[in-house]
């Protein structure tokens, strides 16, 4: 095939994923400067965006800042509170009587296994709050950051818990004002494919064709492009991962100062958990279950009850999730971003983050020509396909280290069966031996030693480390560690205002800038 420059790209779909793309496109391959390459986004009037996502990673600071949009102006028009991590609730049996809670909190500053070995030796305090100090500032509600420190800077890693439509726009409208992305509001109907099985056109339902050299497909679930114009198979892991359904919901604060969370709270319950996520103005909140284990209308009762109201009170909106990835991420000349590149769930905020990981690895690693396009799918796949199987051992990890069995819900998740080997084979590991960086040998891993490491403890994973404690060093001095990680999350709680506070300063008073 003759070699032709790539000079015009089309993204199919305007919800989170199409304009974090769309940004990260226009950053790197400069629209505005540059002769020749064309972005455009095409969205339909008709196919509504999910709509949900509120809760982000760390990961996501970078990108803004990236992008060039400030901080604050994010935080006043995406009615944006600060997160510093998770906060689960019931993921374990109670205790003495009490419901077991752990957080996994942004902040990874010591974590050696020095530190690890002598915790499990004599667990004195909640795994979190010996290694960081940010789980004392999430006990306390504490802004990540002081209103005079610049922007996307903090005393504490953060992410964000935002306004899911509000986010969209603003991405939005930064693309097009400040990036040169073009934008189309039109329903494709159609594809037509060349002989080679490239897509080569996109037709709307008024008859009008869109041409481009390369295609992005962010349709969501229904992944118009890669799944059902060029057949790219969706590999199913609802075996694995069992919740399907959310129930999502938005509630008022009954005070006019409620207090600001600034942890996402995940609660288990008998057949999947309930998301919990604070902003400024409103509280989102949702049930995702497992079908195969609860009924709707239990699984309505369930949220009711969360809420301390009835079912005939709330009306919340269902949403079907399709739980799995594509085949493959990238054929020819397509690829994938978003829901329809896959979703497992919305535990640990994994959308957003594949998405703009995956997005921005697109935007770094653009071929430049045709020629290039058959290396560049290579790697691409082989990449993204490393960061799904990654997601998916960490997120099954939450379910089965779980100690509790009082529904056929987690039994089913603690049945090795439905576990992949690699994580099979990483727990047993684990059990005569600390996590260590050599077990995540994969380039593209969204989830690290620090994270297993926060959730493991965080529920008790019974780690004998008897051969081999002659490895570590004294507990003593670890224990002069947890004290020092103490102290200083003492005096930053003192010093840092409340998330809330700090959010309100920024809509009046504004930040310094970078
Ligand atoms: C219940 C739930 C909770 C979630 N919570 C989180 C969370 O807390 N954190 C997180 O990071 N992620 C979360 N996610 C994931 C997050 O919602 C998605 O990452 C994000 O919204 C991106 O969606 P999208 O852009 O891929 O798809 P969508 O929002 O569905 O957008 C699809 C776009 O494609 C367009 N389109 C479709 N078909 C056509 C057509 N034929 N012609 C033209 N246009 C078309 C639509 O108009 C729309 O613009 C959650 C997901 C679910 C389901």
């Amino acid at each position: 095939m003759q070699t032709k420059p790539i000079q015009s790209i089309i993204i199919l779909g305007g919800g989170t994923a199409g304009w974090l793309a769309a940004n990260h496109l226009a950053i790197n391959l400069k629209p505005k400067e540059r002769q020749g390459v064309k972005i455009t986004v095409i969205e339909s009037p008709d196919t509504p965006t999910i709509g949900v996502g509120e809760g982000t990673v760390p990961l996501m600071r970078n990108t803004l800042k990236e992008f060039g949009i400030s901080e604050e102006k994010f935080i006043k028009e995406c009615d944006v509170s600060f997160k510093q991590g998770i906060q689960f609730d019931n993921w374990m049996k109670p205790v003495d009587g009490k419901m077991h809670s752990y957080y996994h909190p942004f902040d990874y500053p010591i974590l050696d296994n020095d530190s690890v070995a002598a915790w499990l030796q004599n667990p004195v305090m909640p795994f979190a709050h010996a290694m960081s100090r940010q789980a004392l500032l999430c006990d306390n509600h504490k802004s990540p950051k002081a209103i005079t420190d610049p922007e996307y800077a903090g005393q504490a890693a953060y992410g964000y818990h935002l306004d899911a439509y509000k986010f969209s726009d603003l991405l939005k409208h930064h693309a097009i004002e400040n990036l040169g992305v073009e934008h189309l509001v039109s329903h494709i109907e159609d594809v037509t494919l060349t002989d080679s099985g490239e897509i080569n056109s996109l037709i709307s339902l008024q008859g009008d064709v869109f041409n481009a050299d390369f295609y992005l497909d962010c349709s969501g679930f229904c992944s118009r492009l890669l799944g059902q114009a060029l057949n790219i198979p969706f590999i199913e892991k609802s075996d694995v991962l069992f919740v399907d359904k959310a129930l999502a919901i938005q509630v008022p604060y009954d005070s006019e100062q409620p207090k600001l969370p600034s942890s996402t709270i995940a609660t288990a319950c008998d057949a999947g958990w309930i998301w919990d996520i604070a902003l400024p103005t409103r509280r989102g909140i949702g049930h995702v279950f497992s079908s195969k284990h609860c009924t709707l209308d239990k699984a309505k009762a369930t949220l009711a009850k969360y809420l301390n109201t009835s079912v005939d009170e709330i009306n919340p909106r269902l949403i079907d999730m399709k739980i799995g990835h594509r085949e493959k991420f990238w054929h020819k000349n397509c690829v994938a971003i978003g829901l329809s590149q896959g979703f497992v769930e919305p535990l640990e905020a994994t959308g957003l983050l594949a998405f703009d990981a995956t997005a921005k690895l697109l935007a770094k690693s653009f071929p430049t020509n045709t020629s290039q396009l058959a290396a560049a799918e290579k790697r691409y796949n082989s990449y993204v396909d490393g960061l799904w199987q990654g997601v998916i051992n960490f997120i099954k990890m939450h379910y089965a280290v779980s100690d509790r069995d009082d529904t056929a819900f987690w039994r089913d998740n603690r049945d090795t069966v439905s576990w992949p080997l690699e994580l099979q084979e990483k727990l047993e590991h684990w059990r005569t031996h600390i996590p260590s960086l050599y077990d995540f040998e994969r380039g593209f891993d969204a989830f690290r030693l620090e994270n297993y490491l926060y959730v493991l403890y965080g529920m008790n994973y019974p780690t004998e480390i008897g051969d081999t404690a002659y490895r570590y060093q004294a507990p003593e001095n670890a224990s002069k560690q947890f004290e020092l990680i103490q102290n200083h999350a003492l005096k930053l709680s003192d010093y840092l205002e409340d998330n809330l506070t700090v959010i309100n300063k920024i809509k009046q008073f504004g930040l310094s800038k970078v």
